[in-house]
């Protein structure tokens, strides 16, 4: 604060009756080097608004004591001089212990310093700010009660709190000639103060018939430009001086305390004054430790909450807790005046605020403070949660601590701190991508972004992922590059309620090689299993084609001599008899065709008879067999069928047949044995066989029935 600019005005207030001075008001002025005096309206806002208005007020005071010091040593006559005091003194230690502790050393007499408040404080304040007024009176001060009827002051007020005197606002005064009802309430309110031992104050009184008007409704003083405007402090002393004769001490009609007002105040105390939601607080006598007051929920940490703790020494009230040993919190002070303390009582930790302060006038130690053993329970598992992660880390290994609610970076550690121009990340985001400017690919990078973002990482919590885990490519220190496993933890921070997340890296390239190992081992395996099917494929195909062969003729399609040999040895063994009849059928003059065309044209003549024989036993319900070189054999199944019939049809399908050669056309015909005679099928076979036989005697290209 620019103390040199400060400068203490005082304006002087008259009593009513004669204009004699009988006090002032102290007014601050700021004189700015270039921009003049500057008045307390336009910079009060300011300091209030920044918490400093306690430090003017408290400089006020040092010069209005000085100023009064002065005219004391000098023996001169001097009047009460009032300053003016902000909300914010109320709560500030320093101001309220000076208040008191200045009148005491200056050995003014009482009342030569008093105080003004104004009645929005007092509202506010209420009960708190009464304590302190009626701390003031008892000091010798006398309280006034600034600006009334600027705001919402009530008359009520007036008998609720220890005020001496009421000064009426100039907004009030102002209406004086203009306005019959503002003089009716001024009036009225001059006469309830007076009704209630109180004395008025006019300001602002700028004109005659203003002063005429209040003169008489009996108001007791004036403070205005009509008489005096603020001063400085050497002309207000020249006025002090010259006006030696004639000054007047101000005075109210009761100055006394009442003692009904002061018992009711004094039921409230300091601590109400300090916002104690959840806290705990004491007071005791330092010199003995005899507590003076204790809230309800200290009454209820000490196990005795309904017994009453006046006169007792704390540590007996505070059994543990408070014993006038290493633990009293009052041991740990020294020279301090005030100290945050943590102790514990076996079963709880506190956190406490512990401080020398004056109370009802005298001193005391007051403590308050919180039980935070959940706090700090969860605290230590916090913490734990951290060293563990870290502990379980490769020593020097980068780690990267973030906030991601207040999205910036805690800390790094390990090689992460070498990491260049971690300090100027000013997000998370810009973290994480700077950690990924480690993957070698903008790929990589951009995946890496994606997985860690803090968009990601925040969704991954919400989802109660608490981890995290990604492995990629990473460049070390060494330009090398090598596997990572990336890892986040998503840890709460109890003290703050925030997310946080732990950040590392560790090396996983052996691990990535054993298993690239495992996966080339796993591939040869699985390549070896491929080729084993295949040739398994192939051996089934071969083998599948070899039985194909096997059973069927590869030259004219029809079953072949083997298949025949299976059926008959099945029909022997197990198949009911299903075959009515059986053909034999030989080509008549083959062995001529293959010496006359060669045995290509004989092949051909086979495949067309084949052929036939497929198409003609289909539709019969025949199977017909390649038995030899041009004999076939065929199985009739068809109960109903008529084999003199299907003799002469077969034998003129296949008279049908000329096989084209080159230029030459081979007819075809053959003979034909049929018969439905014998045991079982190799039996019809053969005598198939013997009546084909027969019909080969009788002549070619006929069919012989039996
Ligand atoms: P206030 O406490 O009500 O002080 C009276 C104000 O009325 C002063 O204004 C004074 O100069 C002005 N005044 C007195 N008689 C007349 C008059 O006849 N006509 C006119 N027009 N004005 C008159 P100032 O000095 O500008 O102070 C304004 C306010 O700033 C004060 O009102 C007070 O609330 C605050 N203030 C001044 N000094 C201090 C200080 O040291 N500490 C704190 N916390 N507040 C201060
Ligand atoms: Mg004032
Ligand atoms: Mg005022």
């Amino acid at each position: 604060m620019l103390r040199d600019e400060l400068k203490v005005y005082f304006q002087p207030v008259v009593r009513c009756s004669d204009g004699r001075i009988s006090s002032a008001e102290a007014l601050v002025r700021w004189k700015h080097p270039e921009m003049g005096v500057i008045s307390p309206g336009d910079f009060i806002p300011e300091l209030e608004k920044n918490g400093l208005v306690s430090q003017l007020d408290h400089f006020v005071l040092g010069k209005v004591y000085q100023f009064q010091k002065f005219m004391q040593e000098k023996g001169l006559k001097y009047v009460p001089v009032s300053i003016n005091l902000s909300r914010q003194d109320f709560y500030n230690d320093q101001m309220i212990n000076d208040i008191f502790s200045y009148r005491m050393q200056s050995r003014l007499p009482g009342g030569m310093i008093n105080y003004e408040v104004t009645e929005t404080s007092v509202a506010v304040l209420k009960e708190n700010c009464a304590y302190y007024l009626l701390q003031f009176r008892k000091n010798g001060a006398k309280v006034l009660m600034d600006d009334f009827g600027a705001g919402y002051s009530s008359l009520g007020m007036i008998g609720n709190f220890p005020i001496d005197i009421i000064k009426i606002d100039k907004t009030s005064i102002d209406r004086i000639e203009s306005q019959p009802v503002t003089r009716s309430i001024i009036t009225a309110i001059i006469d309830v103060c007076h009704k209630a031992g109180l004395s008025v104050v006019a300001e602002g009184v700028e004109n005659v018939s203003q002063a005429d008007f209040l003169r008489k409704t009996g108001c007791d003083y004036i403070q205005g430009y009509y008489f005096y405007r603020p001063m400085s402090e050497e002309n207000f002393r020249d006025l002090l001086i010259s006006s030696q004769e004639t000054l007047d001490q101000m005075d109210s009609p009761n100055s006394q305390v009442s003692e009904t007002a002061g018992q009711q105040v004094n039921s409230y105390n300091l601590l109400d004054l300090v916002d104690h939601s959840g806290q705990f607080i004491q007071v005791c006598h330092p010199e003995d430790y005899s507590m003076v007051f204790a809230n309800e929920m200290t009454r209820n940490i000490s196990g005795h909450p309904d017994e009453p703790y006046q006169g007792r020494k704390c540590y007996e009230y505070m059994l543990g807790l408070n014993a006038p040993c290493g633990h009293c919190p009052m041991k740990q002070m020294g020279d301090e005046t005030e100290k945050e303390i943590e102790t514990d009582d076996g079963e709880h930790i506190f956190r406490l605020k512990a401080r020398f302060t004056i109370w009802n006038g005298r001193r005391v130690f007051m403590e308050y403070g919180r039980n935070i053993t959940e706090t700090k329970a969860t605290q230590t598992r916090y913490t734990g949660q951290i060293r563990s992660i870290l502990e379980a880390l490769p020593d020097g290994q980068g780690v990267f601590h973030m906030d991601l609610t207040a999205d910036r970076w805690i800390s790094s550690g390990g090689h992460a701190q070498n990491a260049r121009n971690m300090q100027n990340m000013e997000s998370v985001d810009s973290l994480i991508r700077r950690i990924g400017s480690f993957v070698p690919t903008p790929e990589g990078q951009e995946e890496f972004f994606r997985i860690f973002c803090r968009d990601a990482q925040l969704k991954a919590y919400q989802n109660k992922q608490h981890q995290i885990v990604h492995e990629t490519e990473s460049y070390y220190d060494d330009r090398s590059i090598r596997w990572s496993r990336i890892t986040t933890h998503l840890i709460d921070n109890p003290s703050n309620g925030h997310i946080e997340s732990i950040l590392y890296g560790v090396d996983i390239s052996r691990e990535a090689k054993h298993i690239q190992e495992l996966e080339i081992e796993h591939l040869h395996g699985k390549q070896e299993k491929e080729l084993l099917q295949k040739q398994v494929r192939m051996a089934m195909e071969m083998y599948s084609k070899a039985d194909r062969d096997r059973r069927y003729d590869h030259l004219t399609g029809l079953y072949s001599r083997l298949s025949l040999n299976e059926f008959l040895e099945k029909d022997e063994k197990e198949q009911p008899k299903e075959i009515e009849a059986a053909i034999m059928l030989d080509l008549d003059n083959f062995k001529d065709i293959n010496d006359r065309y060669g045995h290509a044209a004989g092949d051909r003549c086979l495949r067309a008879l084949g052929s036939l024989l497929l198409n003609f036993g289909v539709s019969r319900k025949i199977d017909f067999y390649r038995y030899g070189g041009d004999e076939f054999v065929g199985l009739v199944r068809d109960p109903g069928t008529d084999l003199s019939k299907l003799s002469s049809d077969l034998l003129s399908e296949i008279r049908k047949v000329c096989v084209k050669y080159g230029n030459a056309e081979i007819p075809l015909t053959a003979c034909i044995g049929i018969t439905s005679d014998g045991k079982d099928c190799q039996a019809m076979i053969n005598n198939a066989d013997k009546a084909m036989y027969l019909a080969k005697h009788h002549g070619k290209n006929q069919g012989c029935t039996v």
